[in-house]
């Protein structure tokens, strides 16, 4: 059973399958996900840009795509509220520009994005954050410090400032859920809650059994005292949907 604090969460928007760096194939991930109750889980293997993680290209995104829908069928014949979303880790460079196809990316149901290179720079990163969160295709920014425990530090950008701009295009920020990450910490959620930023929640499992992590993630947000209509994941399928609609129409129009 949910604690009580936990009865909102619908599921998990970061997770990787052996399609690029993780154990348990997409299947699989969808069966750890019915143990918990989900409505969703966002399927975010990495992008080709990640050779070392076995990152993914756009034919290969799209044959990913194509089990995803089978297995989406099988879902729903066998009467489950499980809905599998097909999402991808793009890469991001240093500039905050992503490596994958704009038209790979429309066909996604989210797209989440993150930096894994150049990550030890000192100097002030808030040009390559605004860069990533202004990128059109663009709804999530994953793990957005870099930081790994007993590692890496993670990178400095005025924070307050890139809060403010998720919240002025209605992105979300990830709560990476992984016990070596746990980025966004306290300290900035709180600067988070203060911006009235959205907030998702992505154990970045590479096995099933990771699903677990989603805990240090819950923890955090309850911590900081982030109000519930804030967090992604504590929306109903239907409503996620439309925020997503929403930012993409957005950012077009913007364009
Ligand atoms: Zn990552």
């Amino acid at each position: 059973m949910k604690p009580e604090w936990a009865k909102n969460l619908r599921g998990d928007l970061q997770m990787h399958t052996r399609w690029s760096d993780g154990s348990g194939t997409v299947a699989e991930m969808a069966d750890a996900a019915i143990e918990r109750s989900y409505e969703y889980i966002a399927i975010t293997d990495h992008s080709k840009g990640l050779k070392i993680a076995g990152g993914i290209d756009e034919r290969a995104l799209k044959k990913q795509g194509a089990e995803i829908a089978k297995l989406n069928t099988a879902l729903r014949e066998s009467r489950g509220i499980l809905v599998v979303l097909h999402s991808i880790e793009m890469n991001l460079n240093r500039c905050g520009e992503g490596d994958m196809s704009p038209e790979s990316l429309s066909a996604l149901d989210i797209v989440l994005a993150s930096f894994h290179s150049s990550l030890r720079i000192v100097e002030d990163q808030t040009d390559r954050y605004l860069a990533a969160l202004r990128n059109q295709h663009i709804q999530i920014l994953g793990h957005p410090r870099g930081r790994i425990y007993n590692f890496r530090i993670g990178l400095s950008t005025d924070w307050p400032r890139v809060f403010a701009e998720a919240t002025q295009l209605d992105k979300a920020l990830e709560v990476d859920c992984y016990p070596d990450r746990q980025d966004l910490n306290l300290a900035l959620l709180k600067i988070a809650r203060k911006h009235g930023t959205r907030i998702s929640l992505g154990t970045d499992a590479h096995h099933p059994w990771q699903l677990e992590f989603i805990e240090l993630g819950l923890a955090a947000i309850l911590r900081a005292k982030l109000p519930a209509e804030r967090i992604v994941n504590f929306m109903p399928k239907e409503e996620l949907k439309s925020w997503i609609q929403t930012v993409r129409t957005r950012s077009v129009a913007r364009k």
